[in-house]
């Protein structure tokens, strides 16, 4: 096990089944390359040992270049990329193959496709040392992949934690029980997740996200944000998808040293739950669990309002507004639990009872957690 800054990771792939997948690479493209000479195009930084092993095992003639792409900034679908070393101009007319080391969801090479597009070369092709295919939602083929992976987070031969680990021959995987908790409070309206968020962060030393205070915060101070969420929040009605992501992005950017993070309110639908998984892998991190709060919806009314005459949340006065909440809830959110159920991480937890009984309960299903 090797430690960068403050995470684990376990070994996972080796040096020598790496250099098996380089090999069977370099000998597919080279049976379609043959005739010609054709220029690797490395994408930096991750890639720079892929692309110099890939060319060693590469018996004909090639030229080779790089590019290098500035991160995402913003919101997924909006990204914008910054080009920061650019496509050589010599490579008009000839046939190029892209080497990445890792194709995930394949936001970056969107975006390689569309920088090459735009040129003048012959054709193009794409060739990653890892593919996460269950987690690619791009429509681009991947003409040459040397080694399929499930969703993890990886380091070594060329990929980093935070600029470390690009040197290690071979790679690693996060090792997640030495590393952080995460977790999603699911449930309705006034089921409690505020309440018990808050005690479960001292317990557990986590940062509380809560997208409902964050966007409070924000109409309170008449931000821009909270301008535009307010007309959501007061008719009951979700803020949308886009909104809601970045800001909670925003919220988790915020706190990078934190040992893990209690979400409450969020996600509250499918894209919500879908951009915290990436989010969240982008970073080495996940979601551990997602524990659900239940109760019913008459028990919850008669909570909300009872808040509502104590805090002057409009959204908590009017039982119209409630049912709007819970009807959004049963429409939009409770469909996440077949999705974290899927994923083996869905736990249920009865919200009915003293304060202190429901934080034991909660207790009982991290603690079995960190075991
Ligand atoms: P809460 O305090 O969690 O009940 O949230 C109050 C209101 O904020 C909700 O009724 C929504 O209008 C908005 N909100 C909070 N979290 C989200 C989210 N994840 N997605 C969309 N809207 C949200």
């Amino acid at each position: 096990m090797i430690k960068l800054h403050d995470k684990y990771f376990k070994p996972f792939i080796s040096e020598e089944e790496i250099k098996v997948a380089i090999r069977k690479i370099a000998i597919e493209i080279a049976a379609d390359y043959k005739d010609e000479v054709p220029i690797f195009v490395g994408v930096l930084n991750g890639a720079f040992m892929f692309v110099a092993d890939l060319l060693k095992e590469y018996p004909h003639l090639c030229e080779v270049s790089f590019v290098k792409l500035s991160s995402y900034r913003g919101l997924t679908s909006t990204g914008i990329v910054e080009t920061l070393l650019d496509v050589p101009d010599s490579i008009e007319g000839k046939s190029v193959i892209i080497v990445e080391d890792i194709i995930d969801t394949g936001r970056t090479l969107q975006e390689l496709v569309h920088l090459f597009s735009e040129t003048n070369v012959k054709e193009f092709k794409i060739a990653s040392l890892f593919y996460k295919s269950s987690v690619y939602k791009g429509e681009y083929p991947i003409d040459y992949v040397g080694i399929e992976i499930p969703n993890k987070f990886i380091v070594g031969y060329g990929l980093d934690y935070k600029e470390l680990g690009r040197n290690l021959s071979s790679v690693y995987q996060l090792n997640q029980q030495h590393s952080m908790i995460n977790l999603v409070l699911f449930g309705k309206p006034g089921a409690g997740k505020g309440t018990q968020a808050s005690f479960l962060k001292d317990k557990y030393n986590l940062i509380h996200i809560s997208t409902g205070d964050v966007f409070r915060y924000n109409m309170k101070n008449d931000t821009d944000l909270g301008k535009l969420a307010k007309s959501y929040i007061d008719r009951g009605d979700l803020v949308p998808d886009e909104v809601t992501i970045k800001m909670l992005q925003d919220e988790v950017d915020k706190n990078s040293e934190a040992n893990g993070f209690i979400f409450d309110g969020f996600p509250r639908t499918t894209a919500q739950s879908e951009a915290l998984d990436n989010f969240l892998s982008s970073k080495g991190m996940l979601v551990n669990a997602t524990i659900a709060l239940e109760a019913n919806d008459e028990v919850l009314i008669k909570r909300l309002l009872e808040r509502g005459k104590m805090s002057g949340r409009v959204d908590d006065q009017d039982e119209e507004k409630i049912r709007n909440r819970f009807e959004e809830y049963n429409q939009k959110t409770a469909p996440l639990r077949a999705y974290y159920e899927a994923q083996g991480k869905f736990h249920s937890v009865d919200g009915i009872g003293s304060i202190d009984e429901i934080t034991t309960r909660l207790s009982d299903v991290i603690d079995g957690l960190l075991d």
